[in-house]
């Protein structure tokens, strides 16, 4: 069947078929270019130019890193390439133990389970722990897999202001009593780059009797003094009750974890249908995550430099005149206006060998569209300062700055 046709689906296909063919024609569209080869950590080749890399989560630079391929290597060689099977049948191997305990260890926790994807992890412990008549409050700008798991709980789904804990205690105010709550958040937030004001949620979950769940997708490894995350950046300890977080960003692998008390994690175990009905991680990820959290340990250099590579980023963006919002992480937006100079800004960055994606509406609001670069441990401060001139002259040149 065509899917062009005279209904409601077939005008949004062919609305968006015009879009993407108008965007092709002006030298726009940069969905899933692929990468042919990755050099190092913060070099790639992309249409056989070899271009620096600034919109990978790989940020402490551990792609590639030789203890962690030879660790996936040899999970290869003693478990092959499959788990044929989900954990509770023929999939659990020695592997995930190890795994589920190098991250309990690593987050401070008593027990840690773990998925095939963050997606998939947040999707299925929302939904597992809350159901109908409990109250999920999640931050307005939360990842998209957290809003789907509040959705499918079929919980009552409120969404606070973003980073606002006024907002949230008037909203926990309103929330009768007797039942349960969960607070979720992103610890780092995916396209701003700012960090949550975890010690008010904190106050205000103890306060109201909510649970609090964290998102440590992009702060696993960026946050604290030893790459722990959120608690370890304001010195708390202990004070998240569902510690998820994401192998596929600092930990070069694929994969979802969440840590915490015992009995959550083997209440997880036994209830949450992605852990069942879904098959275990294959053992080279689960072996090159678990040798990826050791690396962390004994490379702490790897996360100042990050800090450092940041801060003169984020600095040289802000005294050229660009709107960073408030970032302080590695997750830099460079807003340009309308999705169009988003677009045109990253043609430019691209023809100069700068590879930085554009985010547009509506993954973020209309007007705000921008470059959303980020920065690893992987790369060099010459690197930047030249990235940086690349974006500085092109953002003249389109009159954004
Ligand atoms: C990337 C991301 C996820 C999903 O993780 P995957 O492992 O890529 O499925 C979840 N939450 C946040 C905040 C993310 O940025």
């Amino acid at each position: 069947m065509d899917f062009q046709n005279d209904d409601t689906v077939g005008h949004r296909i062919k609305a968006f078929t015009d879009r993407v063919s108008m965007l092709k024609a002006n030298d726009m569209y940069f969905y899933n270019q692929p990468i042919e080869e990755i050099r190092g950590g913060a070099k790639v080749l992309v249409r056989g130019r070899e271009m620096g890399m600034y919109a990978s989560y790989s940020y402490l630079g551990l792609v590639g890193h030789p203890r962690i391929n030879e660790a996936a290597k040899k999970a290869v060689d003693k478990f092959g390439t499959g788990t044929n099977g989900v954990r509770t049948l023929a999939g659990s191997l020695t592997l995930h133990n190890e795994l589920e305990e190098t991250i309990a260890n690593f987050k401070h926790a008593e027990a840690a389970v773990t998925y095939t994807s963050g997606y998939v992890t947040n999707l299925t412990v929302v939904s597992t722990l809350m159901g109908r008549g409990d109250y999920v409050l999640s931050d307005k700008l939360n990842h998209a897999s957290i809003v789907d798991g509040c959705l499918m709980s079929g919980a009552e789904f409120r969404r606070f202001k973003h980073n606002d804990m006024e907002d949230l205690e008037h909203r926990l105010q309103q929330i009768p009593s007797g039942v349960s709550k969960l607070v979720i958040a992103d610890a780092v937030f995916s396209m701003d780059g700012d960090v949550i004001d975890l010690p008010k949620m904190v106050e205000l979950c103890k306060k109201y009797g909510a649970y609090l769940m964290m998102d440590e997708a992009h702060s696993l490894g960026v946050l604290g003094k030893t790459g722990r995350g959120i608690e370890e950046h304001f010195g708390l300890n202990d004070v998240v009750d569902i510690k998820m977080g994401t192998l596929s960003k600092t930990i070069p692998s694929v994969g979802g974890y969440v840590a915490g008390k015992k009995d959550l994690i083997n209440y997880l175990r036994h209830a949450s249908r992605a852990y069942i009905f879904s098959a275990a991680l294959p053992p080279a990820q689960a072996a090159a995550a678990n040798e990826a959290f050791k690396v962390i340990l004994d490379e702490p250099w790897r996360i100042e430099k990050l800090s450092q590579n940041t801060k003169l980023f984020i600095s040289g963006l802000k005294s050229a005149g660009f709107d960073t919002l408030l970032t302080t992480t590695a997750i830099v937006p460079v807003l340009c206006g309308s999705d169009d100079q988003a677009f045109i800004m990253t043609r430019e960055a691209q023809r100069n060998d700068v590879f930085v994606l554009p985010v547009i509406s509506p993954a973020v609001p209309e007007g705000l569209a921008r470059l959303r670069a980020t920065i690893t441990a992987a790369h060099e401060p010459s690197e930047i300062e030249r990235a940086m001139d690349v974006i500085v002259t092109a953002g003249k040149k389109i009159g954004i700055i």
